[in-house]
């Protein structure tokens, strides 16, 4: 059946972050997406500029049914606009989730190393979602790198899912802390040699990077010449 574009009613909106918000779009009656899977992204754009579209990742799974949740950060037009605007109650076109940025649960027993940067991480949330809720022998390690403690996107929800999947990591480096923070965490930038210390059986390691090209480009980088893996092992999310 073909992909159908519908007009969706925005069920709830939450602010992850000041300048972060999760908004869930109800699927209208009858409303049928066809086969979608974890780590792919819905198309979006409001019923009065209908040229103006943007991607987003969905931050659900695809074990979720009935809605889509998109993690969008306050960032140029779109971005500002969902996180100022976008209220429950509000429609929004929908055009139905593409993409090949997969986790790969199958076969079995795979590492899945997920390199994020600020909201890059919101399709690794639909990841540990997934691998938890299926309980999966899939291995998810995420590391996520932010300016500060305060702009740590789902900090609460990946902790929960530690607690509940001790196949899944979450991992933060913090770069513009303050020397005198109380943070006892990681500080820095992401660098091979902290990468690496990851890797433990690196044939069955698949890498994804997820943010700006700069950041995505330093991990694929850093996975091809650095760990002179195939390019295979390597899945990336680029959004400009
Ligand atoms: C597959 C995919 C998935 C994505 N998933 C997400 C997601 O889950 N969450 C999310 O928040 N975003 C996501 N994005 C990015 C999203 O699609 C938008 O690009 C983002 O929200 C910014 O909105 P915009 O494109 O309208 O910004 P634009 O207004 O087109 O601006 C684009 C960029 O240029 C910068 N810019 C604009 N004007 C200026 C200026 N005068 N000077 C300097 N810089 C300027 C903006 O800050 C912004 O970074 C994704 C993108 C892709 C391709």
């Amino acid at each position: 059946m073909a992909k159908v574009i519908a007009e969706m009613l925005v069920e709830s909106v939450k602010m992850e972050l000041p300048d972060v918000k999760t908004v869930r779009f109800q699927w209208p009656e009858g409303y049928d997406p066809g086969e979608f899977k974890t780590g792919q992204f819905i198309t979006v754009y409001w019923p009065h500029k209908t040229k103006y579209k943007r991607a987003y990742s969905l931050s659900s799974s695809g074990l979720d049914r009935g809605f889509y949740e998109v993690t969008v950060k306050r960032d140029g037009k779109m971005g500002t606009s969902v996180v100022d605007w976008v209220e429950a109650g509000d429609k929004m076109f929908v055009i139905p989730p593409t993409g090949r940025f997969l986790p790969v649960f199958d076969p079995p027993g795979k590492h899945l190393i997920c390199v994020a940067g600020g909201s890059g991480v919101t399709p690794f949330r639909g990841f540990a979602r997934e691998a938890t809720a299926r309980n999966l022998d899939t291995r998810i390690t995420i590391l996520y790198t932010v300016r500060t403690t305060q702009d740590i996107i789902f900090a609460e929800e990946f902790r929960e899912l530690e607690a509940k999947n001790p196949r899944f990591k979450f991992h933060v480096t913090c770069t513009r802390l303050a020397p005198e923070d109380p943070w006892t965490g990681r500080r820095g930038r992401v660098t091979p040699e902290w990468v690496k210390s990851f890797v433990d059986d690196p044939a069955n390691t698949v890498f994804y990077a997820c943010g700006t090209n700069a950041m995505v480009e330093a991990v694929e980088h850093l996975v091809i010449h650095d760990l002179a893996l195939p390019k295979e092992q390597m899945k990336t999310e680029k959004w400009g």
